[in-house]
C-alpha cells in the first residue's frame, strides 16, 4: 500500500502519486504515457487523470504495479480497475496486468483461442484476475519465456490444470515439459516456440499469428526509437543473443510484446525486419 507521506517529491500534485517503494519496473509509464513517466531511478505522476477513462486507466496502473507503489486518494475507479484485466491488446491478446515483484513486473499476456488459452509468461496469482480468466475459458497453457518470468506459476497450474512449458536450458522443477535444442517448436498450428538463447540459456520466444512474444530479449525503446536489448542485463550469453536476434529475421511479424520495455507494431512483416535489421547493426557496435 503506498504512502502518501513517502511520495516522491516529483509527482504533479493531486490525488495520484508514486512513493518511493517503486522500482521503477516501467509497468505504469508503459501502460499509462503521459499520467505516469519515468522520473529516473523511479515513475512519478506528470499529469493527474481528469476525465474519468484517464482515471481508469492511472487505477488500472495502479493494480498492475507489482510493489503498490501507486497509490491515490480518488477510489472511484479501482473496483472497476480490479476487474479489468485481462486487458484486450489487439485481436486475439490481451495484458495480464497484475505484474509480480517476483519477475520484476514483467508482463504477461494471454491469447484466446477456441483450442484453449495460453498464459505468456506467469502474472501474479491475483483472485481477480484468476476469477477473469475462469470467466474466460481458463488456461490450457502457459509458455515461460526463461527463468526469470515463472512468478506464480504453481498457483496458475494448481487452478488451471495448464501445461507449463519452457526451454530445458532454464529448466525449473515442476514443468510438466521442457523442449530441447535451437529448432523452432510447433506447439500448436498458430503457436511457434523459437529457442532464442542468450540472455539466459534457455530464453524462448513464442510466435502467434504475428504477435511475437519476447519475455527480455528483445523490446521497444522509446527513448531510442528502436527496437533494444540489454547487454548490462545479459545473464547468459551476450554474442548468443546477437545471434538470436538474427534468428528471428527469418519470421513474419508485425508485433513485439516484451516482458519488460514498450510494446512495438510496425505496419508489416517487412517493415518489422528492417526494424530488427537496424536494432541487431546498433546492438552488433556495442
Ligand atoms: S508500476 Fe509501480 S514499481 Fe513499476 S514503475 Fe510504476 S510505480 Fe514503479
Amino acid at each position: 500500500m503506498a504512502r502518501r507521506t513517502e511520495a516522491h517529491p516529483d509527482n504533479t500534485p493531486g490525488p495520484f502519486f508514486v512513493d518511493r517503494t517503486c522500482i521503477d519496473c516501467g509497468t505504469c509509464y508503459q501502460f499509462a504515457p503521459g499520467i505516469f513517466v519515468d522520473g529516473g531511478d523511479h515513475a512519478r505522476v506528470q499529469a493527474q487523470p481528469v476525465e474519468a477513462a484517464a482515471r481508469l486507466r492511472a487505477s488500472m496502473a495502479l493494480v498492475a504495479c507489482p510493489v503498490g507503489s501507486i497509490g491515490t486518494d480518488d477510489k472511484a475507479a479501482i473496483a472497476e480497475a480490479t476487474k479489468s484485466f485481462p486487458h484486450p491488446l489487439a485481436e486475439t491478446v490481451s495484458f495480464c496486468g497484475y505484474t509480480s515483484d517476483k519477475s520484476f513486473g514483467a508482463w504477461s499476456y494471454l491469447i484466446h483461442r477456441p483450442e484453449g488459452n495460453v498464459l505468456v509468461d506467469s502474472p501474479r496469482a491475483a483472485e481477480p484476475l484468476m476469477k477473469n480468466l475462469e470467466a474466460l475459458g481458463g488456461v490450457a497453457m502457459l509458455v515461460l519465456s526463461h527463468r526469470d518470468d515463472v512468478a506464480d506459476h504453481e498457483a496458475y497450474h494448481d487452478r488451471f490444470g495448464c501445461e507449463r512449458i519452457m526451454h530445458r536450458g532454464d529448466g525449473i522443477p515442476g514443468m510438466e515439459r521442457l523442449v530441447d535444442g535451437d529448432a523452432p517448436i510447433e506447439l500448436a498450428e498458430d503457436l511457434l516456440l523459437i529457442p532464442t538463447p542468450g540472455h539466459t540459456a534457455g530464453s524462448v520466444c513464442l510466435l502467434h499469428r504475428g504477435f511475437l512474444f519476447t519475455g527480455d530479449h528483445l523490446w521497444w525503446n522509446p527513448d531510442k526509437g528502436r527496437l533494444s536489448a540489454s547487454k548490462a542485463y545479459n545473464w547468459h550469453s551476450w554474442a548468443q543473443q546477437l545471434d538470436s536476434l538474427e534468428k528471428l529475421l527469418a519470421f513474419d511479424f508485425t508485433w513485439v510484446l516484451p516482458g519488460h520495455g514498450s510494446i512495438h507494431r510496425a505496419s508489416s512483416p517487412a517493415a518489422m525486419r528492417t526494424d530488427l535489421e537496424v536494432a541487431i547493426r546498433v546492438l552488433r557496435s556495442l
